[in-house]
């Protein structure tokens, strides 16, 4: 266990934060640049208003996007003002990650007060977990709250580097995460029921091996199962594969036989000429996809079929969309599991980026008992690697 921020000796003192508020930006009417979807500032609101009703000096840092150095147009300004709204307090955003003037601001707090750091990946050293970074954002605080679950995967200098300076308290996010998904880890009610899609077996592999022994049933969706497909030796048509998921998707099957988990293919496919939604589009009652189309959705009986296993599910895990959902005619797959995993009576556990967004689309977002902020790191913690943001934390 970490030590939590609810017992950090924080009244009164500088607590830098990292939190998660990479979100999405758009366009304002005005020309202005704003926030999108706001769910994961939302996310951290409890630990901010912990801090500052335990009259804390709140100091929040966080990445945004993918910058190369300095650039205005991923600029922190949008979420410190959007944040400002959501705590009814007025947020100041520091010029720059570190240096003498974010100093001086920090230091300029009074009790309660909230700063939000310019964009850590402005920095270079960020990524790089340089030393000196983590001793100059060391430098702004008397205490480290990690909050940033989506980031923890990362050694980075905000989530790793810095609490080698300071002690380290696990936020209420990421806490809430890691119970969560431990329960799908290590103390699952059963059947265990993993339901696993999106494009890419590399990203997900581990996961399968792991559950291979761990789960009851593994049902996989998406461009994933053309991986297994390809190895298996069938036609897959022009569908979404890489050599590499296939070399994956080969280390696997053997396993699958002896295993204690089924790995459920599906058994049906929705067609279609092109990746486009108004592309031609043709129902397969089997799995060899013929020459001139591509897989892009998992049929209806496989659907139903997988809806009724994770209905019967003590646990069910879910991420990757069962197909291109982000086209209609190519959505069905993906909306009967989603409603099948909001409507399960056991555990829900959802991550994965554009799973929760498929959830959220069909108006089901909050039908699951969890809904995870962390693709990556999620998938990580419950293959079992260690995360570096969690790890770099004081023992409790
Ligand atoms: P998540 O973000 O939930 O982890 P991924 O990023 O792995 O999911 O995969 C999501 C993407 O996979 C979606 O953009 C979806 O369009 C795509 N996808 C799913 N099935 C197919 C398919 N059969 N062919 C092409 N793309 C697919
Ligand atoms: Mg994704």
């Amino acid at each position: 266990m970490k030590k939590s921020v609810r017992d950090a000796d924080a009244s009164g003192r500088r607590a830098l934060v990292r939190a998660d508020l990479n979100v999405p930006l758009e366009d304002g009417d005005d020309g202005s640049i704003m926030v999108g979807d706001e769910t994961r500032i939302r996310a951290s609101l409890p630990t901010i208003e912990l801090l500052r009703d335990r009259g804390a000096r709140v100091v929040l840092v966080s990445h945004l996007g993918r910058p190369e150095g300095e650039d205005p147009s991923l600029s922190m300004k949008p979420v410190a003002e959007r944040l400002g709204e959501l705590l009814g307090a007025d947020v100041a955003l520091a010029p720059a990650v570190v240096g003498p003037e974010v100093e001086s601001m920090a230091e300029g707090l009074a009790d309660g007060d909230v700063m939000v750091l310019e964009n850590s990946r402005f920095e270079k050293g960020e990524a790089e977990n340089d030393p000196d970074l983590a001793q100059a954002l060391a430098a702004l605080a008397e205490v480290y709250v990690n909050d940033a679950f989506g980031a923890a995967h990362r050694a980075h200098a905000t989530t790793h580097g810095v609490a080698q300076h300071l002690p380290g308290h696990a936020g209420l996010l990421l806490e809430r995460e890691l119970e969560e998904l431990t329960k799908v880890r290590d103390g699952a009610e059963r059947p265990l029921v993993m339901v696993l899609g999106g494009s890419k077996v590399t990203d997900k592999i581990g996961v399968i091996e792991r559950f291979l022994d761990q789960a009851d049933e593994i049902l996989i969706g998406g461009a994933m199962c053309f991986s297994f497909f390809k190895a298996e030796g069938r036609d897959v048509g022009n569908s979404l594969v890489d050599d590499e998921s296939v070399e994956a998707a080969k280390q696997v099957l053997p396993k699958a036989g002896e295993a204690q988990a089924m790995l459920h293919l599906p058994e049906d496919l929705v067609l279609g000429r092109e990746f486009a939604a108004d592309t031609e589009i043709k129902d397969l009652n089997g799995i060899d996809v013929p020459e001139g189309w591509m897989g892009l959705d998992i049929g209806t009986n496989t659907a139903a079929k997988y809806a009724k296993r994770i209905a019967g599910g003590g646990t069910v895990f879910w991420n990757g969309p069962m197909g291109a959902f982000e086209m209609p005619p190519f959505a069905v797959g993906t909306r009967v599991v989603a409603e099948a995993v909001a409507g399960a009576e056991g555990h829900t556990v959802v991550g994965g980026g554009d799973s929760a967004a498929a959830l959220v689309q069909f108006g089901l977002g909050d039908d699951v008992d969890w809904l995870s902020t962390g693709g990556g790191a999620s998938l990580a913690f419950i293959e079992g690697v260690e995360l570096p943001g969690v790890e770099a934390l004081a023992d409790a």
